[in-house]
């Protein structure tokens, strides 16, 4: 679940990341009205089992089973609380399109706040972890290693614009110059190494969440103006709103990586 609108007097449209079916925004009706069935079910974090009902303009959301609350979880920690909100955000904005299969990026929202949720990493390298990984499966990995721009081994300095790690003669005016732990620690959190994350000292990790912020929101802005465009396009398009309503569309919100909700 990653955020609800309302919608009328009681309503509400969700927008939903699902494992099969990609980003999907659904009307939850009567969910404002107290006592709603389901609607306490309808929070955003909340990893849910659910029926849409394919409408006019909107799907219809007729049925929801919770699979993992990790909004009750997060919701007694601000800094998790926070940074889970950041994913929701990122999720939502990196997965461009509706109804486009987004698989990588439905299990690492799914692992990551699960992650967030168990406690056991500071939040915030979760949340780099996250940002680095989603970027990456979006096209956008940062060079760290070699130069972005040549290829070159001795690399000096990062620079947002080139993509990543710059050697000197790369370099463009205003690059930062991270310490070479810090680029380790982006190395570490994008390959999943947590025992070279937890051991960090504290400057890294702040020096990493600065430029990690700086290469995300730079890749955002840099989408969002695309995602104009698309949506321009798709709108010229005839059929681009479906007809007629059908029954039966059955989402399964689940972690391939946990056997325990697994369900083929
Ligand atoms: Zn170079």
């Amino acid at each position: 679940m990653l955020r609800t609108q309302k919608l009328g007097e009681a309503d509400r449209i969700i927008t939903i990341l699902t494992k099969r079916t990609g980003k999907v925004r659904g009307v939850a009706k009567g969910v404002r009205k107290t006592m709603s069935r389901f609607g306490a079910r309808l929070e955003p974090f909340s990893h849910v089992d659910l029926q849409l009902h394919t409408g006019r303009s909107l799907d219809v959301i007729n049925q929801v089973e919770t699979l993992r609350p990790y909004g009750e979880a997060l919701v007694s920690d601000y800094p998790r609380y926070t940074a889970g909100t950041a994913m929701l955000e990122t999720a939502d904005r990196l997965t461009v399109g509706e109804k486009e299969p987004a698989l990588r990026q439905f299990l690492l929202l799914v692992g990551g706040l699960r992650t967030l949720v168990e406690g056991g990493h500071e939040a915030r390298l979760v949340l780099d972890a996250y940002f680095l990984r989603s970027l990456a499966v979006a096209g956008y990995a940062p060079a760290l290693s070699e130069c972005a721009r040549c290829g070159a081994e001795a690399v000096r300095a990062f620079a947002i614009v080139a993509g990543g790690v710059v050697c000197g003669a790369c370099r463009p005016a205003g690059a930062a110059v991270p310490s070479a732990e810090t680029i380790a620690l982006m190395i570490a959190l994008l390959r999943g190494d947590w025992q070279a994350a937890d051991a960090s000292e504290p400057r890294n990790r702040a020096e990493c969440s600065g430029l990690v912020a700086a290469y995300l929101q730079w890749h955002l802005e840099h989408g969002i103006r695309s995602l104009k465009h698309v949506e321009r396009d798709q709108a010229d398009q005839p059929g681009g709103v479906r007809a007629g309503a059908k029954w039966g569309t059955r989402e399964v919100w689940e972690s391939a990586q946990d056997p325990h909700i697994s369900r083929a």
